[in-house]
């Protein structure tokens, strides 16, 4: 199988030029055409916990990224709900969407709001990162495991590749062809507006299964039921404090227990809100976190420290 390109979940162009060496040394593919492309390169990513990060670029064939620079030992896998969390491990982000830097600046001034994990539908995505059920136009003809750069230059194509962030004409055109897929993903000016101010989750029920669990803008769980958000009174609040000494495994994954911005379909899901993990060296060995559960999910949340050895106190309850 080997390396492939995933695609930018705004525009549908890759993140880097993978077949550059051989585009270069053609002499027929003037610099211009290398310097239209640059932009690519950097890359947001948006993460569960909430977070924001940009500048980032492909670092491992699979869609891997990290900051500029640091090379493939930080590094963030671009495909959302592949791992569980793994609280004693101390890394809870190892996951997380991918878009350019461009691409979400371009959102930020058409849109007028910072694009978000909790902005995006999680579940039509597909094992290689790709959203799923999204008709991204032209583009689409040039994706393949490698994008194919040089037929954009034959067929002069170039405008699906050009910066929204760019004032030219191609630029213009792929405006238009960018605000189509924005549509489909409900982010437009009048929807966004609407579900920022709301209580319920920013991410529209339409765009998530039935039974879906969320955190709402007001930061309390809300239901999908019915076609529509409900939020749910017997979800409150936990604070405890973590104690890593003890633990006998760095593994310990689970797929009840998520991140704010992420979507649960289990039964109980135990949401992490807030969490702060303190090190020795690179070690974790303990942690403040702040949880939003039922108390089947709390039951649950206990043996799993139980099980782990995880060493916990309740400071409210
Ligand atoms: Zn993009």
């Amino acid at each position: 199988m080997g390396c492939w390109d995933a695609p930018c979940i705004i525009c549908g162009a890759p993140p880097t030029k993978r077949d550059d060496e051989w585009i270069y040394k053609n002499e027929e593919v003037p610099s211009d055409f290398h310097e239209l492309t640059k932009w690519l390169e950097n890359c947001t990513l948006l993460l569960p916990d909430g977070e924001i990060v940009h500048n980032y670029e492909e670092v491992g064939c699979n869609i891997r990224f990290a900051p500029k620079g640091y090379g493939e030992n930080y590094d963030i896998k671009a495909i959302p709900n592949a791992e569980d969390i793994n609280i004693v491990s101390g890394y809870l982000i190892s996951f997380g969407m991918w878009l350019h830097d461009d691409c979400w600046k371009y959102i930020k001034k058409y849109l007028g709001t910072d694009l978000s994990y909790n902005n995006i539908p999680e579940h039509p995505w597909n094992w290689q990162g790709e959203l799923e059920g999204i008709n991204y136009g032209q583009i689409e003809k040039y994706q393949s495991q490698d994008f194919k750069f040089y037929e954009i230059y034959q067929n002069k194509d170039q405008w699906l590749i050009t910066s929204p962030l760019s004032m030219s004409k191609d630029a213009a055109k792929n405006k238009t062809r960018i605000n189509k897929i924005l549509s489909q993903l409900k982010l437009t000016k009048s929807e966004v507006k609407k579900r920022e101010k709301r209580p319920s989750p920013l991410i529209s029920a339409s765009l998530v299964k039935a039974n879906a669990y969320c955190i709402g803008n007001d930061g309390k769980v809300w239901k999908k039921i019915k076609g529509k958000w409900i939020y749910q009174k017997d979800f409150t609040k936990l604070e405890v404090e973590l104690d890593y000494k003890n633990v006998t495994t760095r593994n310990a994954p689970n797929k009840n227990i998520i991140l704010r911005e992420q979507t649960s379909y289990e039964k109980n899901p135990v949401f992490i809100k807030k969490y702060e993990i303190s090190r020795k060296k690179y070690h974790p060995i303990g942690g403040s976190f702040e949880f939003m559960s039922t108390k089947d999910g709390y039951r649950y949340l206990f043996k799993y420290f139980k099980k782990y050895n995880i060493g916990f106190k309740v400071k409210e309850y």
